[in-house]
């Protein structure tokens, strides 16, 4: 997956997806993300990406003229039939959901615009046909550590770079559940057992178990989501009620 970052300030991006899991799948060629400075494609003689906002008001504003010459030069290479989703972090976008993360992992390529100062010129965003994504109610200072959790959160889902493809298929926000509680060794830790039924070796008990705990600690922290979840729990076994139903009453 290709994923090209526009930004004023490339190292904040190189220094938190150079690291880790992400860095290592870039090292392997699984994820080509590259952070794009957007000043280098200022016209401006002293490189100026900002200008004050027209009517008035607070702060400066990113323009658009460098921010779509970036876009331009990106996308210069690309064979005309592909066109990347492109997205602009901004605390006026749809709040970035597990769920966003998926369908996202699906894209070949995306293009995320991050804003600084007071945002930026809109017609660089209408130009760009950009999605404005959230990554929750507050402000930050910019937009690359959004532009990090969204690369992050979408990168991870693509096959390879985790170490195994299970991993993600049994997390927190899988149907519409928080994640059991974990342990590991020592299986006494000053005086804090790991629960019995762990040590069992009883794969049945434990997945059961587990089961049991997501839903306590979904229904405790996130009624909203435990909502969701029993919903479809009954709909799901009314609907094996009915087929069994069914199938009774074909066989008189
Ligand atoms: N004046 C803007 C407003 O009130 O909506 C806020 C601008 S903010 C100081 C500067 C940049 O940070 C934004 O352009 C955006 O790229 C980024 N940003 C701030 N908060 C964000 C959030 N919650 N989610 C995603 N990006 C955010």
């Amino acid at each position: 997956m290709k994923i090209d970052i526009m930004t004023l300030f490339p190292a904040q991006i190189e220094a938190v997806l150079g690291e880790s899991i992400i860095g290592r799948a870039r090292a392997a060629g699984i994820l080509d993300i590259k952070a794009h400075n957007i000043r280098d494609y200022s016209e401006d003689k002293h490189r100026r990406v900002d200008d004050t906002p027209c009517g008035g008001g607070r702060g400066m504003l990113m323009a658009a003229p460098p921010i779509v010459n970036c876009y331009n030069a990106i996308i210069s290479d690309l064979p005309e039939e592909v066109t990347p989703k492109v997205l602009y972090m901004s605390p006026r976008g749809k709040t970035f959901s597990q769920e966003d993360a998926k369908q996202l992992a699906n894209e070949e390529h995306l293009i995320i615009l991050c804003g600084h100062y007071e945002g930026i010129d809109q017609r660089a965003i209408d130009h760009l046909n950009a999605e404005e994504v959230s990554i929750g109610d507050y402000v930050l200072t910019g937009g690359e550590l959004a532009a990090c959790i969204i690369t992050d959160a979408v990168g991870r889902l693509i096959p390879g770079v985790l170490p195994e493809a299970v991993c993600h298929e049994k997390e927190s926000f899988e149907d519409d559940l928080l994640e059991y509680p974990q342990y590991t060794r020592p299986i006494d830790f000053m005086g804090m057992k790991v629960p019995d039924v762990l040590l069992s070796g009883h794969h049945a008990n434990i997945d059961k178990w587990r089961l049991e705990q997501a839903e306590i600690l979904t229904s405790q922290r996130r009624p909203d989501l435990y909502d969701k979840y029993f919903q479809r729990k009954s709909a799901a076994e009314e609907a094996k009620k009915r087929k069994k139903r069914r199938k009774t009453t074909t066989a008189e």
